[in-house]
């Protein structure tokens, strides 16, 4: 009967977390696609290697080599545990026990290899146990600047700090499940670190060993489940996403800036004082230029804000942000991510429409006129990104659209770009006047 009662209950759990987690992910994704449409599905081979090297290598982190290693034993240890979570989950689905364990345990090869695989796991989860610990030092303790600028104020520091402590939680629960099954037969599993442990609950009777037993079991499914419900809200969705994103990583040169085509024409025709215009199109929709809302960038932009771990290494990185100005790349993904969000929630309460809030991704409380300006267009940031993300597409988009559709540039800029306009040059002389200059 109880039996019956733990797999009920155990179904019902999975499904409403499994309910709320498609809720939160279809969110995102129908955020996501929001962006506009852009065909990266081509050089699948290339994708493929950044994807291996980039995402389960986590090649760019090794420039860093102490949070790097910190960062592996944690991504090791979280792809390790599912293997023990497989069996969790097994046994919560039929009510049994161990149920790998005990198909194995006369098999002796096999009963090692299953003792070897959970030892092994115990042995990660201390790594994982000594990194967490060490990353809520750096944060809370060490301070490092990267990890306490403005933008990370409020939730995004709390999403930080509960994610390792949740870690924490999750590890606390598997050893004392562990520890306590092993004392409860008497060393038999003989896993490496949980008997090591034992002698802890050497007072303990049986009825105190199962209910010790039973919570850590049931405190690890339900971290889990919570968690999974949570991902979507938090910036710890990059443990799924960075694997798309990378995949869909920019391939040009970083140097590579996207041309916008009427422009292109213009100069051409502009270089060329022979070459006849086309005719002007009269029903063609009007021409917009660069990006003043999350709608008017594209869907790998909206993934990459989605994918951001705020680690801000780009911001560590940015000349602009090191000199004191107001921009920080790692800002300008976070407030991409906000907006994006703001729009789904209006789109839900509105049946799936969006309605005009009368807002953008410019101003607002989003980013700021200044911040856009201040970019060098350096390209570090997108170099220091360890998951292939580019806060500069975004920043070129928003300031394509300030100038070229508001007119909102410096006095400076803009007596260059009527030079240029007129003259096919930045300085105030006309074309026929350049060569002046050798008539002494
Ligand atoms: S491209 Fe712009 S945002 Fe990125 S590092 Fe350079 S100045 Fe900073
Ligand atoms: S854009 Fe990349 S480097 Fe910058 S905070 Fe996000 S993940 Fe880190």
């Amino acid at each position: 009967m109880f039996t019956i009662i733990q797999i009920v209950l155990f179904i019902v759990l999975c499904s409403v977390a499994g309910y709320f987690a498609f809720k939160g992910y279809y969110f995102v994704y129908k955020n996501i696609m929001h962006g506009k449409s852009e065909d990266l599905s081509g050089n699948s081979s290339e994708r493929l290697k950044n994807l291996l090297l980039i995402a389960f290598g986590q090649k760019k982190m090794f420039k860093n080599i102490t949070p790097a290693v910190l960062h592996f034993f944690i991504y090791a240890g979280f792809v390790i545990t599912q293997i023990e979570l497989l069996e969790i989950f097994i046994d919560g689905l039929t009510g049994s026990h161990r149920i790998i364990f005990h198909a194995v345990e006369n098999i002796s090869a096999l009963r090692s290899i299953y003792v070897f695989t959970i030892s092994f796991i115990e042995v990660a989860s201390v790594f994982v146990f000594i990194a967490t610990v060490a990353f809520l030092s750096r944060r809370w303790i060490l301070r490092v600047p990267r990890l306490n600028k403005p933008e990370l104020k409020g939730f995004p520091v709390i999403d930080a700090t509960l994610i390792l402590l949740s870690e924490i939680y999750l590890l606390a629960c598997i050893f004392s499940m562990n520890t306590a099954d092993m004392a409860l037969h008497n060393g038999e599993y003989g896993f490496l670190v949980s008997g090591f442990f034992m002698p802890l609950f050497a007072g303990c009777g049986e009825t105190c060993l199962h209910i010790v037993e039973r919570s850590g079991w049931w405190g690890h499914m339900l971290g889990v489940l919570a968690l999974l419900v949570y991902l979507p809200y938090s910036k710890h969705l990059h443990i799924l996403l960075a694997f798309p994103n990378t995949y869909f990583g920019r391939l040009q040169p970083k140097g590579y800036i996207n041309n916008m085509p009427e422009i292109t024409k213009e100069i051409k025709l502009m270089m060329d004082p022979s070459a006849v215009p086309p005719p002007v199109d009269a029903n063609a929709a009007p021409v917009k230029f660069g990006a003043k809302d999350v709608f008017d960038l594209t869907w790998k932009n909206l993934l990459d804000a989605y994918t951001c771990t705020e680690c801000g290494r780009c911001t560590a990185a940015c000349p602009a942000n090191q000199t004191g100005k107001l921009l920080s790349p790692r800002k300008i993904m976070m407030n991409t991510r906000d907006r994006l969000e703001e729009v789904g929630r209006n789109r839900d309460a509105n049946d799936g429409v969006w309605k005009d809030d009368a807002k953008s991704l410019i101003e607002n409380n989003y980013i700021s006129v200044e911040e856009l300006r201040a970019c060098t267009t350096c390209n570090a940031c997108v170099e220091e990104c360890p998951i292939m993300i580019s806060p500069l597409e975004i920043i070129v988009q928003l300031r394509r659209n300030l100038v070229m559709e508001e007119s909102n540039a410096p006095a400076e800029w803009n007596g260059m770009f009527t030079a240029m306009e007129n003259n096919g040059a930045p300085w105030q002389f006309s074309q026929q006047d350049r060569l002046n200059w050798k008539n002494g």
